[in-house]
């Protein structure tokens, strides 16, 4: 049964204290009860945590599975691959995540057991007026610097924070300290990894009424000092008068789409993953037609070939995959 036609997967939630319900208000998921829905990863090949997938004739494989047993279709000419590279998620923070930071590829090798490296973007889909992103140091914090307000639990002095617009793209290479803020609901496309190092959590208390576990010392270690502070990134064009790059970088690439309209779609021998922002496509592949609608994610692997999309109103939709 080959891995050739458009892959959706059954969302893995994850319940945080910062969450919220908005994942199914805002993007139509069907989370249960309860009001601590914080993410909703949607493509995931991280050891326990796997995509399974929805429907079709491969659906109870794991993505794991696909990469094992499927990996030529899936990934064409970045055929092979250990495991699946990217990680993609929906996040609604509704209240302030701890500010951490997490280590680059290298670092991650010396962890145990082993893991990638962790650089991140994300597309603000939704802000509350003074809703805050926390991005990169302050000019000036070095090391001691940085080292002295956290250990007097005064972080927040050093970091450097601004008002996001809903569409913006922040883009978090590993080694930058970081933080989203309360109001924000993002899609962040990353490497497949799941370190973090906690460095600050607003000094307050976890469920269990007890501060949850920083990883100071760890996080002090991988932190990259020289960075700038962050902005939101600076859109560029395309040859596509309808695709917009947010991120050129060497782990991917995120690009925006704004169609009305039809357009042809990958076919260019790689993977693609396609998650829906605003209205309704129509994908037709060789052999299929489906019906994909906002906040739904779907995997293209590289055998699905030359697709088309239509979009009877205008779609917004990010396309996220391999350089
Ligand atoms: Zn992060």
């Amino acid at each position: 049964m080959p891995a050739d036609y458009p892959l959706r997967f059954e969302p893995l939630f994850r319940r945080y204290l910062w969450g919220g319900r908005r994942l199914q208000t805002v993007l139509g998921k069907q989370i249960g009860a309860g009001d601590d829905y914080a993410e909703s990863w949607e493509i995931v090949d991280h050891g326990a945590d796997q995509s399974v997938v929805a429907a079709g004739p491969l659906a109870g494989k794991s993505l794991h599975d696909l990469v094992t047993q499927h990996g030529q279709e899936l990934f064409g000419r970045h055929f092979p691959q250990p495991q699946f590279p990217l990680l993609f998620k929906f996040l609604d923070a509704h209240r302030n995540l701890s500010v951490q930071v997490h280590p680059n590829d290298e670092q991650g090798q010396q962890l145990d057991p082993p893991d990638l490296g962790k650089t991140e973007a994300w597309v603000v889909l939704h802000a509350e007026p003074g809703s805050l992103i926390y991005a990169g140091l302050k000019r000036g914090f070095d090391r001691p610097a940085f080292e002295r307000e956290v250990r007097r639990g005064t972080t927040e002095l050093c970091l450097h924070r601004f008002e996001p617009r809903v569409g913006d793209c922040i883009f978090i290479p590993a080694g930058t300290v970081h933080a989203l803020g309360e109001g924000l609901i993002i899609a962040e496309i990353q490497q497949a990894s799941d370190t973090t190092f906690r460095v600050f959590d607003w000094n307050r208390a976890g469920a269990d009424g007890q501060p949850r576990p920083l990883h100071v010392d760890q996080a002090l270690e991988v932190i990259d000092y020289d960075t700038d502070p962050v902005l939101a990134q600076t859109p560029t064009r395309t040859d596509r008068d309808h695709v917009t790059r947010l991120v050129k970088c060497d782990k991917f690439t995120l690009d925006r789409w704004q169609l009305d309209g039809e357009a042809p779609f990958g076919g260019d021998n790689r993977f693609h993953i396609v998650a829906l922002l605003q209205g309704e496509l129509q994908l037709t592949t060789r052999s299929s037609e489906h019906l994909v609608r906002k906040g739904q994610t779907i995997l293209l692997p590289a055998a699905a070939g030359e697709c088309r999309f239509a979009a009877s109103s205008t779609v917004e939709l990010l396309d996220m995959y391999l350089p």
